[in-house]
């Protein structure tokens, strides 16, 4: 599959259209969910043509598999979510069901957040 240029995260990272932005560095970019299912639903995009977690872990430079990980520490941090808890998730492909093909992390955080996954 290739990586499709013209994606809504794409076209946030290029500025192109607006989002709600909370952290950005050389790495990554930061910004609040437009359909939050939580308090804290903030995602981060790393900056990089990547289509999700199995494109970005093996074909991303180390420099920027780091720096995109420390760039959703310091969201967390931000958002002083590690003392009660937090839950990251990241989804690849149809039975996942990720909607937009920029690899990204959801972060959530804010209240309980239930089980790690609906019931079938
Ligand atoms: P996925 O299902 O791909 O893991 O998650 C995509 C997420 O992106 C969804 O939670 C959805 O609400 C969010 N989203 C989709 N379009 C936009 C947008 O234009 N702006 C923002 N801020 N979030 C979006």
């Amino acid at each position: 599959m290739e990586y499709n240029h013209n994606n809504i995260f794409a076209k946030i990272l290029r500025k192109e259209i607006p989002a709600d932005i909370v952290y950005e560095d050389e790495y990554a970019l930061a910004f609040h969910d437009i359909n939050p299912k939580a308090p804290v639903h903030i995602l981060v995009i790393p900056k990089g043509d990547f289509i999700s977690f199995f494109d970005f872990s093996m074909n991303a430079a180390p420099e920027l598999i780091v720096g995109f990980h420390k760039a959703i520490h310091h969201v967390i941090r931000a958002y002083k979510l590690q003392n009660e808890g937090f839950r990251i998730l990241s989804n690849h492909g149809a039975n996942a069901g990720q909607e937009v093909p920029h690899y990204h992390i959801h972060i959530f955080g804010g209240r309980p957040l239930g089980r790690m996954l609906s019931p079938e």
